[in-house]
């Protein structure tokens, strides 16, 4: 079953700094599990893509606005979100982490954030938890746009937390961050790629079709084993 390309070239927007996923290496090339399998998967399917890395709530804006024909950003698939996108099947699952500085004793569950600013990024599934939240547990919200200036803010303790996906908290740990990670996970949906509801079908079809032969290839399991296998 194959669907075939109707533009040239699909222009995918993606987040700006979300490591593993999307991130730039040391030549400033961007790479990442997205990059990795958008690349991938259009060479096996035939079709040409242009990824912007825009950032993430920019990614949504594009592609909702028909400036980008989809996006892939480590985006969870939410029931809020198939009401606007249309989603892949899913391709990676991931659960959001609170994060404080390593060391801190005092926040070992939601309660001990009463009067504390957790830093959230602008859209994500991880700033909607925290606002639905928010009054049940006391805390303050801080909106940012990019992760790296969230991680700062909280090594310079202008914020005491910040909520983010597990696995991209974890790779920051690994590449040295010092944050711990003291509160149980939340359940945020797996990623998938998306494009605007009813828009370029046979993208999502092309997708779908390239996702599974990579998983059957091998080649789905070399791109998550280079980016969080064990040896790295
Ligand atoms: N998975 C989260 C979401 O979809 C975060 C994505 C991101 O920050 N790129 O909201």
């Amino acid at each position: 079953k194959k669907a075939t390309p109707v533009k040239n070239q699909y222009n995918i927007s993606s987040d700006s700094l979300f490591a593993p996923f999307e991130f730039q290496d040391s030549s400033k090339k961007y790479v990442g599990i997205d990059v990795d399998l958008m690349n991938a998967i259009s060479q096996d399917q035939g079709f040409n893509v242009k990824m912007n890395f825009v950032g993430f709530q920019t990614a949504v804006d594009q592609t909702l606005a028909n400036q980008a024909d989809g996006m892939i950003a480590g985006m969870s698939i939410t029931d809020e979100r198939k009401k606007v996108f249309d989603f892949s099947e899913p391709y990676f699952t991931a659960n959001s982490t609170i994060a404080v500085k390593e060391g801190n004793d005092k926040v070992k569950s939601y309660e001990d954030l009463k009067g504390l600013t957790v830093g959230v990024k602008n859209g994500t599934a991880s700033q909607d938890f925290l606002e639905k939240n928010k009054d049940k547990y006391g805390y303050k919200i801080k909106v940012f746009d990019t992760a790296d200036t969230m991680y700062e803010s909280l090594n310079t303790s202008s914020i005491d937390a910040f909520m983010d996906d597990e696995p991209v908290v974890k790779y920051a740990i690994k590449q040295g961050r010092k944050f711990s990670t003291p509160i149980k996970p939340e359940k945020i949906g797996e990623y998938g790629f998306a494009v605007k509801k009813g828009t370029n079908p046979e993208l999502i079809e092309m997708f779908n079709n390239g996702l599974s032969e990579l998983k059957s290839n091998g080649q789905y399991d070399k791109i998550l084993d280079k980016y969080v296998g064990d040896n790295q």
